[in-house]
């Protein structure tokens, strides 16, 4: 296509921007036409035209960061060949930073056209699909972030287009620039599923990359397993906050699921290995990701939307953000079926010994981890989702116990959904502040909560197992077992290797994570079994994913050889009591959703 057609286009789709927005005619309005044409050169072009902008200078910017995950990217360093123009004519422009350009406009509201290219990834994009990310695509104006944005994809002939932002023509729009980057896009050959929930529009849309096209696994059950989480969420709420939905899920080479939470919208990464043998584990991505959509997405720290892209955006409340979007995956998963009782007092008995092992807990409290989440860490640390789990796991457990299963922390989550989105704010609400939690808590319990912040959430005193387990008829159970001794490790992640031990002889480093042994994924469900199952003087391949550079998000994978040496250690481990009351049975089975 030459610059000129896509001129054309531009003038059209101002035109056609002015019908749909019905914004006053000074607005300002910004469209995106993404060209994504051209797979062979792993680069899409980006055109922003930006119309009623007074200012006469104008400074455009990458974010350096995407919500969701709390750390600097600088997503720019890929944006190529940026030039500005008014009337056909070249605008001075000038990088300013690592992200942004100032373009000198001068006086006049003329439409300026700015145009700047990606460089993607072969994986993100090639000749199957490109899947696009809104923070790493598309650049704002400051100081005009709440402005309406429309965008226009060109993809080559039989792409398809999925994505949470809503569809006018041929274009998509978005009330402002937080709405538009929350809104990533599939573009490809891909297959939709969709399914209705009251009045909420789901799909379902699967890429599967063409390295794995000939694998089978059992796609009935994981949809199935979506139709029954949204089911259960939304019901849970009350309701959707939205009217449609849309899954994107990928499916690649390798055993590793990963995804990441937007507005209306989920992209998940499906390792092809992992999920044809643990569908069930990662149904617990999925439920994750979906109670994102209420909690932090619009039950959410105040100082996370409308959200600085510029800086590092502190808060002490992930562990309420994700790990106890976490507690709910599990939940979720307990509750629906999809997971049996064994499986949920699995996985928390593994987060309990995780967490147990890890020294950091008698340093850095949930808030801390919380607030540090962006910082380098050395050395052990503790995970906010887990210990944000297990919090949520106590708190629910501790309400429950003390109201005779009155009360519980659905309850909470209730409240907060009404209270702090639907009370006012509009579609991501008012957020909450400092202390809003432990006083929602406390206050629809009837119980205080401010002993158990200062010393759980606030402060490192040791999680009170022993007093709250029994309230549910479990109780924490520390058994000796032999495991292989990788060093100092807490789940699967190795923090100390002690002079003149045998992890240190084999080549383990501290800061490890080890993803597979024998070439079987090690996951946070199974790792406990597959470590316990080797045997002493066994050789094993060991997987780590090793940070690289000293970055924590930066890492690579090696194969360490292992000559297996066992050691005992205490496991812990939720087990029920003998002869539970009627009361404890009836909190228990009112938990797992019997
Ligand atoms: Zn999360």
């Amino acid at each position: 296509m030459s610059s000129k057609k896509l001129l054309s286009v531009v003038v059209t789709v101002v035109i056609l921007l002015s019908l749909t927005l019905i914004t006053a005619q000074e607005r300002t309005d910004i469209t995106y036409n993404v060209d994504a044409t051209k797979p062979e050169d792993k680069t899409i072009t980006v055109i922003m035209s930006i119309n009623n902008l007074p200012d006469e200078d104008i400074t455009i910017s990458m974010p350096a960061w995407s919500p969701g995950s709390y750390h600097i990217e600088n997503l720019a360093k890929n944006v190529k060949n940026v030039t500005a123009s008014k009337n056909n004519k070249p605008l001075e422009i000038t990088q300013l930073d690592n992200q942004s350009w100032l373009i000198k406009k001068g006086k006049g509201n003329g439409s300026v056209i700015i145009f700047y290219e990606i460089t993607k990834e072969k994986d993100d994009f090639n000749e199957e699909h490109l899947e696009l990310m809104g923070p790493s695509t598309y650049m704002y104006i400051v100081g005009y972030k709440d402005s309406p944005a429309a965008v226009f994809f060109k993809v080559p002939d039989g792409w398809e287009i999925a994505t949470g932002l809503s569809s006018v023509g041929d274009g998509y729009i978005a009330r402002d620039y937080d709405t538009l980057i929350d809104s990533p896009a599939e573009l490809g050959k891909f297959k939709k599923y969709e399914f209705t929930i009251g009045s909420t529009k789901y799909e379902v849309v699967e890429h599967i990359a063409e390295k794995v096209k000939t694998e089978k696994f059992d796609n009935d059950t994981l949809l199935e397993n979506v139709r029954k989480i949204a089911k259960y969420q939304t019901d849970l709420f009350g309701g959707a906050p939205f009217d449609r939905y849309v899954f994107l899920f990928h499916f690649t080479e390798g055993r590793r699921g990963w995804g990441l939470e937007h507005l209306n919208s989920t992209s998940i990464h499906f390792g092809m290995e992992g999920i044809k043998s643990e569908l069930k584990y990662f149904s617990d991505i999925v439920a994750h990701e979906f109670f994102h959509a209420w909690n932090v997405k619009r039950i959410r720290p105040r100082v996370l939307g409308p959200f600085d892209y510029t800086k590092e955006i502190r808060t002490n409340a992930l562990w309420l953000s994700e790990g106890v979007t976490s507690y709910y995956g599990d939940l979720t998963l307990v509750r629906t079926g999809i997971w049996q009782e064994e499986d949920f007092i699995h996985s928390l008995s593994r987060s309990i010994d995780a967490l147990q092992y890890n020294p950091d807990r008698l340093v850095t409290s949930a808030e801390k981890s919380s607030w540090t989440a962006w910082d380098k860490k050395e050395g052990p640390s503790i995970s906010y989702y887990t210990k944000g789990e297990l919090l949520g796991m106590l708190t629910d457990l501790r309400i429950r116990g003390l109201t005779n299963n009155k009360r519980t922390f659905d309850d909470v989550m209730q409240f907060l959904y009404r209270w702090f989105v639907l009370g006012g704010g509009g579609s991501i609400g008012v957020g909450f502040e400092e202390g809003d939690i432990e006083r929602a808590i406390s206050s629809i319990s009837g119980i205080s909560f401010k002993d158990f912040f200062q010393k759980y959430v606030a402060g490192t005193v040791e999680l009170p197992y022993d007093e709250i387990l029994p309230y549910a008829g479990y109780k924490l159970s520390r058994e000796k077992v032999m495991i292989p001794d990788f060093g100092e490790y807490s789940g699967t992640t190795i923090y100390t290797i002690p002079k003149g031990s045998p992890a240190e002889a084999a080549g383990f480093k501290e800061g490890d994570r080890i993803s597979d042994v024998n070439g079987k994924k090690v996951t946070r469900v199974n790792y406990n079994e597959l470590f316990k199952s080797l045997k002493e003087g066994e050789e094993v391949i060991v997987r780590v994913s090793r940070k690289k550079d000293g970055g924590d998000w930066n890492r690579e994978d090696i194969d360490v050889k292992f000559k297996v040496v066992l050691k005992e250690k205490l496991e812990y481990s939720i087990k029920t009591i003998d002869n539970p009351s009627e009361e404890q049975l009836k909190i228990r089975n009112s938990w797992l959703g019997k």
